[in-house]
């Protein structure tokens, strides 16, 4: 008879599985928790120690640590020299094992937990199991995760040798253990308040291949440090699969919604750059707004709400043609509209980048990795270096810019009116072409520039960027400050009577 050994921390379809496995004629050998829930589902099971004759102990610290577990894990079938040595011990082959591993990561994130207790949660006897199992995969079936338990049970049904599915089982095993130990190592760093250890254990996860990279011909993949979390989380109800560059769009839709908190806001991103960003009362008005910036550009374009999309948005975006819409909910009457558009792809979810995430740039034979820049972005710290104050109404547009221009691409340069972009230039190699091209795409778009609120995401090297906005009629500026010649670029602004603030605070995004 077969004998499979089952031990998990989540106990998610275990009974079902293990009445599977009963029905296909295995014998069940459990450790305490998993015995228990097996008892209580009348399903015959033996005790592990039954088997090592040894009482788990040291608080099931070492429960399956024993040459009877790992004896009958590792023998090779094929070497009778093997099958002879667990004989003359009295060791049975355990021919499928079922393990899942202590929540680290879990009890990790927990507030307020002590270290002893995150320490408890290190699992031992359990990747030794899976490691022993998978190195044996010529015989042994190891499951890790219950999403496959239905795919193991098919197999047994089937009868006939499942190797590569055995083979596929090792390699997640051995997937899945190292980033368990990443995320130990990760925590030890941590508690010495290092976010930066020398060596980083990065346990990313796949989520999926991608058809390609950012070019056809690139092969590409989503990988997320966890899953279920930031992008991967995303749920899609119709349209294409993701792509490289949705990602990277929708990552940088994400960004440009951010800053705006709980206000209405509608992101239009192009080329993970906004062409257009507005607040509004309702969904349709920041959307009509953020469009109306530069709807030449948001052809094909990804869009973000704040909000959920309703009815009337929908049916204004519907006659766009979107690669991807999202937003962390929409109304049964938004997705029926937008379900009808068969290439848009339709994404619920806030994926709000979190306070711990880390921000991660490759170069060539490495990564760069940086925490991610504060996503709140507020007038707190300001400072007026000019004679003229900005008005009230100034003022608002002054924040509005300064949240809006964070998430253009550098040199960045925003025009802004009524809490919606009118001008953007973005990615310039100059500021002074930044300003240039926040003017013509305003005016190309049919916006009067005179009057508007302009913010830059660093400072102004020189004065030609200001004076090249007073032109325009530009009457209000936000910037961070910091030039040598903040003097000569504070001495423009007041020659042309514009109010200007010093933020303290660059937002460069490369
Ligand atoms: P149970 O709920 O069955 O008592 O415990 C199941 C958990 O114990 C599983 O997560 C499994 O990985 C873990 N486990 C099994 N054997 C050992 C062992 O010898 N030492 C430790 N620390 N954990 C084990």
């Amino acid at each position: 008879m077969p004998v499979a050994l089952l031990s998990v921390s989540d106990k998610t379809g275990l009974v079902d599985f293990a009445r599977g496995l009963v029905e296909g004629g295995y014998a069940l050998v459990s450790t305490g928790g998993t015995a228990k829930a097996l008892r209580a589902a009348q399903l015959p099971v033996r005790d592990i120690s039954e088997i090592t004759h040894f009482p788990e102990m040291l608080d099931g610290r070492v429960k399956t640590l024993h040459p009877v577990v790992h004896g009958g894990l590792l023998a090779r079938r094929d070497l009778p020299e093997h099958m002879a040595a667990i004989a003359e011990h009295g060791i049975a082959p355990i021919d499928l094992v079922c393990v899942n591993l202590y929540p680290f990561r879990e009890t990790a994130a927990k507030p307020g937990l002590a270290p002893e207790e995150v320490i408890e949660q290190i699992d031992i006897g359990g990747p030794s199991m899976l490691r022993s199992a998978a190195k044996n995969f010529a015989s042994v079936t190891v499951v890790v995760d219950p999403a496959d338990y239905t795919r193991v049970l098919a197999a047994i049904a089937n009868g006939g040798d499942a190797l590569e599915l055995r083979r596929d089982l090792a390699e997640k095993v051995y997937a899945h253990t190292a980033s368990y130990d990443a995320a130990i190592s990760g925590w030890f760093a941590s508690q010495r308040g290092e976010r930066f250890p020398e060596r980083l254990a990065l346990g990313y996860e796949r989520v999926q291949t991608l058809r390609y990279g950012e070019n056809p011909g690139q092969a590409a993949a989503f990988y997320s440090e966890e899953r279920g979390r930031g992008l991967a989380a995303l749920k899609q109800h119709g349209g294409k699969e993701l792509s490289f560059n949705n990602l990277l769009d929708l990552e940088g839709a994400m960004l440009a919604i951010d800053p705006f908190g709980e206000e209405v806001a509608c992101a239009i991103i192009k080329h993970t750059t906004p062409c257009g960003l507005a607040t509004g009362k309702t969904a349709l008005e920041a959307y009509q707004k953020a469009l109306a910036c530069d709807p030449v550009s948001a052809f094909g374009s990804v869009i973000a709400f704040s909000v959920p999309v309703d009815e009337a948005a929908a049916q204004a975006i519907a006659s766009l043609f979107v690669e991807c819409l999202i937003a962390p909910a929409f109304s049964a009457e938004a997705l029926q509209i937008l379900g009808a558009k068969k290439n848009l792809r339709v994404l619920e979810g806030a994926a709000r980048s979190t306070g711990t995430a880390l921000d991660v740039k490759g170069v060539r034979g490495g990564i760069l990795v940086q925490e991610r820049a504060p996503s709140v972005l507020d007038d707190h710290n300001w400072r007026l270096v000019t004679k003229r104050a900005p008005t009230s109404a100034e003022s608002k547009d002054l924040l509005f810019a300064w949240r809006a221009v964070a998430s253009v691409k550098s040199n960045a340069i925003v025009l802004a009116r009524d809490g919606a972009t009118i001008g953007i230039g973005a990615g310039q190699m100059s500021r002074v072409d930044a300003a240039f091209l926040a003017v013509h795409k305003a005016r190309a778009a049919n916006h009067d520039p005179n009057g508007a609120a302009l913010g830059s995401d660093a400072f102004f090297p020189f004065r030609d960027g200001v004076d090249q906005a007073a032109q325009a009629g530009v009457r209000a500026i936000v910037q961070p400050g910091g030039s040598v010649r903040d003097d000569e670029v504070i001495a423009a602004a007041d020659e042309h009577g514009i109010a200007m603030v010093f933020t303290g605070q660059r937002t460069f995004r490369h």
